[in-house]
């Protein structure tokens, strides 16, 4: 019989990758399912990246490369942080990979040994405990609650911090609420960090482009730069150039942080594929219309799906500033019955019943880390999430 690591046991599969194949498997079955689940823009990505791809491949690049890219993604990764951090990065101070998903595994795999602590403020995206955990680290949940904007505090964090803590994991925008840290509140951590020398932060900025207030996104980097050599800035082109399946994502950290990172995707991957690098590289340093006119559709949405879910009696949806997600309060549903008298007991109850009696398909906040939410995502076009709206209300009213 086949059995498995540890390391492997000890883990889930993601939930929203298992919500994807749940809605697959039904709609293979022929139900038409309304899918508020998507992780990745529902737009293509921009035909200028296409072509460099393309010509990259006509140029011959279809070799490895350095295990940290071609000069061409250096120098675009480098300009790329200095815009967004306002500090200097040099070619030593960056790694990339396949997917800011698979910097941020290396770089745990880089730094954790047995019992480090990982504080990770929840709601948090779903595979930070999970990849703590498959490298051997702890996973301390710090929750924050939507008082603070499911924005981790000075005071919280500072308590949640020991001598084991490694890692501080900061996601602005987030996975899932949408909530930015605003230069003040970054500042107010910081503080708190500078206390403790040996804590490293991991500040995955994933969803910097897509943001809905006047000023960019804020980097902690860019607010306390004394930080700077114990701070990994990850990053990728997965979201912001409607780029999930080219597998491109980037960090840069203190050199021998990333030197250790280096070591390891050596050994594990040599390097990204070459012809992703070029589009990457593209996509960083070429035209950035296309950024500007997603975040304005996704704006439109946002501001349709926030009003038509607080209009929802039971429900309440906080204002996401950034993101493609709304992370939407159903307390007030929790102990209600569905028509065919089963109890709604949390929110995972709560999205099976929107499953069954609405064809929404939505994720259950405690896969977040906190509850009773479930995350949409309004990666998809109006009409779905117009529809999507009036379905779950119809649901809603049903529940007595
Ligand atoms: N970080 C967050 C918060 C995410 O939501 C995702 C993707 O869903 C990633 C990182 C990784 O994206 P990718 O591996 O496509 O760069």
């Amino acid at each position: 019989e086949f059995v498995p690591a540890s390391r492997v046991t000890r883990i889930n599969t993601s939930p929203s990758v298992a919500a994807a194949a749940r809605v697959r498997e039904l709609k293979a079955e022929g139900w038409r399912i309304l899918d508020l689940t998507v992780g990745e823009p529902d737009f293509d990505t921009p035909q200028h990246i296409k072509d460099a791809a393309v010509a990259a491949i006509g140029r011959g690049e279809t070799k490895y490369t350095s295990v940290t890219g071609t000069p061409e993604l250096q120098q675009a990764i480098l300009q790329t942080l200095e815009r967004k951090t306002g500090q200097q990065y040099t070619p030593g101070e960056i790694t990339i990979g396949g997917g800011g998903k698979q910097v941020i595994f290396t770089a745990f795999m880089a730094t954790l040994d047995a019992g480090d602590e990982v504080v990770i403020p929840a709601p948090y995206w779903v595979s930070y405990p999970d990849m703590v955990l498959a490298n051997e680290g702890t996973p301390v949940i710090v929750p924050c609650s939507e008082d603070t904007g499911f924005k981790l505090t000075p005071e919280v964090l500072a308590a949640a911090l020991t001598d084991r803590t490694k890692w501080v994991i900061l996601n602005t925008p987030s996975n899932p609420t949408g909530a930015v840290y605003s230069r003040s509140e970054l500042a107010g951590l910081a503080a708190v960090l500078k206390e403790h020398p040996a804590v490293h932060v991991l500040t995955d900025e994933i969803y910097d482009e897509i943001h809905f207030g006047a000023e960019p996104i804020t980097s902690l980097v860019a607010v306390a730069p004394e930080l700077k050599d114990r701070v990994l800035v990850t990053n990728g082109v997965s979201k912001a150039y409607a780029m999930t399946g080219w597998r491109l994502g980037y960090a840069g950290g203190p050199a021998p942080l990333v030197a250790a990172i280096n070591k390891l995707q050596s050994q594990m991957s040599s390097c990204p594929s070459s012809v992703s690098q070029a589009a990457a590289a593209a996509a960083l340093t070429g035209d950035q219309s296309f950024v500007r006119e997603s975040v304005a559709v996704y704006r439109e949405r946002r501001d349709a799906a926030v009003a038509g879910l607080n209009a929802i009696e039971g429900l309440k949806c906080a204002t996401p500033e950034g993101a493609f997600y709304a992370y939407v309060n159903c307390g007030g549903v929790i102990g209600k019955t569905t028509p065919d008298g089963k109890l709604i007991a949390n929110d995972e109850d709560f999205t099976l019943y929107l499953l069954d009696a609405a064809s929404v398909a939505v994720i259950q906040g405690s896969a977040y880390g906190v509850g009773p939410y479930f995350r949409i995502s309004y990666a998809t076009g109006l009409p779905v999430i117009e529809e999507s709206i009036a379905a779950i209300e119809k649901a809603v009213l049903a529940l007595s």
